[in-house]
């Protein structure tokens, strides 16, 4: 019974944001009012790692085998929590055009270089790609993956389209990719319907 209650309270992770990086910051959503950490363990890292597809189940597996009875588990996790709030005060600071800190950028280049590795090019189609792949030798690699979605979003996408949901006790982040770029909410069905709800309630009051 308890366990059941535990896990209904438990929100699974939400791919809602549009882009991973965003969707990295949004592991530590607020849930009535508490911040709820989605990222406790490594087991959990590597699970939204997975689900994210920023490592196949094989190479989670590997790492679970590798890391998770170590202490260098404990420290890579602990090290993504770090590194997901810098790029949490990044985030803000590009919604109130602040811009990007030294301190984000530095963060993100310290873990891009700790990560060893190559270039390789494959094909894909009739054409080709590249993609990094990094010796699986050291759990930076887990992060590794997540630095690389926090250098693709700022140097790929249009940073004015990056938005913290409408809902001021919402903390989540989301790229607008909607066409006429209004998208105001993280997801319609929580906080965009509550939102209107109490609009409507502020309307209907003050028409009374
Ligand atoms: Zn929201």
């Amino acid at each position: 019974m308890t366990e059941k209650v535990e896990k209904t309270d438990r929100p699974e992770f939400l791919f809602l944001a549009g882009h991973p990086c965003l969707d990295f910051l949004n592991t530590r959503p607020l849930v009535k009012g508490h911040a709820v950490e989605l990222l406790g363990t490594l087991e959990e890292f590597l699970r939204w790692l997975t689900r994210a597809g920023r490592i196949d189940a094989r190479a989670a597996a590997d790492a679970a085998k590798k890391w998770n009875d170590g202490p260098e588990g404990a420290r890579v996790t602990d090290r993504a929590r770090t590194f997901r709030e810098t790029l949490r005060h990044m985030a803000d600071g590009l919604v109130k055009s602040r811009g990007v800190s030294t301190e984000g950028l530095a963060a993100i280049n310290f873990i891009l270089a700790e990560n060893d590795g190559n270039l390789r090019l494959e094909r894909q189609g009739g054409g080709f790609r590249t993609r990094f792949a990094a010796r699986p030798t050291n759990p930076i690699i887990l992060l590794g993956s997540v630095a690389e979605a926090a250098a693709d979003l700022l140097s790929r996408s249009d940073l004015h389209l990056l938005r913290r949901c409408g809902n001021p006790e919402c903390v989540l982040f989301f790229y607008d990719t909607t066409r006429n770029h209004r998208r105001q909410w993280c997801a319609m069905g929580t906080c965009g319907n509550l939102m209107k709800v109490r609009a409507f309630r502020k309307r209907h009051r003050r028409a009374n």
